[in-house]
């Protein structure tokens, strides 16, 4: 295992320059696995953001003049490279984030399924043409780009987060200002070296890595030139950098927390929910936004569902991401593991039982056992918050209305997924649940080509698909008149 410095871009990308930050100050990155420095990357703050800012100002005009088959080709030739580069950047990805090379590797593949989709998506930006109410008029829609934009990404998905959103903003024609999490600047700033290679011009593409995320949200949020916010985090912050938006109007996207229901009723095939709810709930140790947080079992099953479930988490292999085989590697931080053990020590002082995992696994400090627990109530601390790790919280239901009810019983409103063999129940289910997607009889949703986001307090906007570029445009209209002879 390595445990040198990892040689990859560690400054700000600002107008296509790299650069220090002005106070001279960097920060270290470390491996999760190990808690060894990694990197030590330049600790930008509000100056930095301010000369990033007026970068993505200046490209602005020529960027979004350019034609949507140039951006396209350059978006192209973007996601080629990322996937030709695929094994250097995937264990940079390990060595930060913790997840496993194999998920490291699919990562860097799913930012690059984005470059290549809003690639296309660029050279289809249609108007429309609009019957007038008088025949000397006509009404004309074209779609601009919002302008300079800004990303402010998280750590569980430090390269596909990132490049999602550029994907679309650049599509659009819009220029970005991106802030990655502290934790993973690392990937953040390999995408960007690699976009610069594939020929984005200086400006169009700006990354401010920096600790201090509240004076560089500042500066993002309070400057007038910037005119949309593209945020993926924690609800907790979203609420906070929402009220920052608004004295200046900003258009915002806000794709924030989740606390997904994995429903398995009686007549679903429990084969396939079982590897449902292992692809759902143990992919990055259980760090996604979209992981099965709360896992329904109809009461005619929960014995067999059970048993099958924790026979098959037991076999999970926990260690070093850049092992070949580990499935589980470590969580984020101490607080992350600390939030874990309340949750499941909250359970069990509730009533609930573990069936297999329930504590600190031997690999190191941040990795905890992959877990189930039975016997979850719904006034549990584990159904409200987001777990965000490898524990898998099982309880009973007994009617298909008591299960939408307690499924949609959260202010959150991201994923959902539902297992039962029975059409009519799928789609009554599916149109009942509360949020902004839904899985039947599948345990993972995300694609290019679907839109990606959530309802309620999961946020707003939609990351991917058709729908994902409209993010980044505003609707103009313009009236021609006086066309009688
Ligand atoms: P998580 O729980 O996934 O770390 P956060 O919402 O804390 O989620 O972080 C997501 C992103 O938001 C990170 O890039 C983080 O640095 C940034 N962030 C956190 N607090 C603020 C803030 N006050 N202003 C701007 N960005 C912030």
């Amino acid at each position: 295992m390595l445990d040198v410095m990892l040689s990859v871009p560690t400054q700000a990308l600002i107008g296509g320059t790299w650069r220090d930050a002005e106070s001279g100050r960097r920060f270290d990155v470390r491996d999760p696995a190990t808690g060894h420095v990694v990197a030590s990357v330049s600790d930008c703050g509000a100056a930095e953001t301010r000369a990033a800012i007026a970068a993505a100002d200046e490209a602005l005009a020529s960027w979004s003049a350019m034609p949507a088959a140039g951006r396209a080709a350059i978006l192209r030739r973007w996601a080629d490279l990322m996937i030709e580069r695929v094994d250097e950047l995937a264990p940079v990805l390990t060595r930060e984030n913790g997840k496993p090379l194999t998920e490291a590797r699919g990562e860097i593949l799913y930012g690059a399924s984005y470059l290549h989709w809003f690639s296309e998506e660029a050279t289809r930006a249609y108007g429309d043409v609009i019957p007038a109410p008088a025949s000397d008029k006509r009404i004309i829609v074209t779609k601009a780009p919002v302008g300079v934009c800004a990303a402010i990404t998280p750590w569980n998905f430090p390269n596909a987060m990132l490049v999602r959103k550029a994907a679309a903003a650049l599509a659009a024609g819009c220029t970005l200002v991106a802030k990655p999490a502290a934790e993973t600047p690392l990937s953040a700033l390999l995408a960007a070296a690699t976009g610069l290679e594939a020929g984005l011009p200086p400006g169009v593409f700006n990354i401010v890595p920096g600790v201090d995320a509240a004076a560089i949200g500042g500066v993002l949020t309070s400057s007038e030139v910037v005119r949309k916010l593209s945020f993926t985090g924690s609800t907790e912050v979203g609420r906070k950098l929402l009220a920052q938006c608004a004295p200046t109007v900003k258009r915002v996207s806000m794709e924030l927390g989740g606390n997904a229901p994995f429903i398995v009723f009686d007549d679903s095939d429990l084969d396939a929910a079982v590897d449902g709810l292992m692809a759902s709930k143990f992919r990055n140790a259980g760090q996604t936004c979209v992981c099965a947080n709360r896992v329904f079992v109809q009461n005619g099953v929960m014995a067999e569902f059970a048993s099958r479930l924790a026979e098959r988490v037991a076999t999970l292999t926990v260690g070093h991401g850049d092992r070949s085989g580990t499935d589980i590697g470590p969580l984020i931080s101490e607080a992350a593991f600390a939030k874990i053990e309340r949750l499941v020590s909250d359970a069990l002082a509730g009533g609930a039982r573990v069936l297999t995992g329930g504590g600190k696994h031997p690999a190191g400090d941040l990795f905890y056992q992959p877990t189930v627990i039975d016997g979850i109530t719904a006034d549990m601390a584990v159904m409200r918050e987001e777990i965000f790790g490898p524990v898998a919280p099982l309880a009973g239901f007994e009617t298909e209305a008591d299960v939408i009810a307690l499924a949609n019983a959260t202010e959150y409103g991201l994923a959902a997924y539902v297992y039962t063999r029975d059409l009519g129940r799928a789609w009554r289910v599916g149109e009942a649940l509360a949020y902004g997607m839904v899985g039947i009889n599948e345990g993972v949703l995300s694609s290019a080509a679907a839109p990606f986001g959530g309802v309620k307090q999961s946020g707003f906007g939609r990351e991917g698909s058709r729908y994902g570029l409209d993010d980044y445009l505003e609707i103009k209209y313009m009236l021609m008149g006086g066309l009688s002879a």
